[in-house]
């Protein structure tokens, strides 16, 4: 593995924490400059993005499902309240 392989493998590892903003601000600038002239990296970089948004859609539609469920308990309960 030479030096450059090596520094891909920390990058693309990186790509999650970067993502969910947890990367420290020390490493966000390499991190950045690297996918930015690293061919390989930006590619894996934007896979991982494309994957995270449909995810995170996938999670809020399942958020509004919940709400809806909820409003329809509730208004089960005040029905059943109100006898
Ligand atoms: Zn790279």
């Amino acid at each position: 593995m030479n030096r450059r392989d090596n520094m891909c493998f920390k990058v693309v590892g990186k790509i999650p924490q970067y993502l969910d903003g947890e990367m420290s601000e020390f490493e966000i600038p390499i991190f950045l400059e690297h996918v930015e002239h690293c061919h390989k990296c930006l590619e894996k970089y934007e896979i991982e993005k494309t994957f995270k948004e449909a995810v995170r859609q996938k999670c809020e539609r399942k958020a509004v499902n919940g709400q809806l469920v909820n409003s329809i308990k509730n208004k089960i309960s005040m029905l059943l309240a109100k006898g």
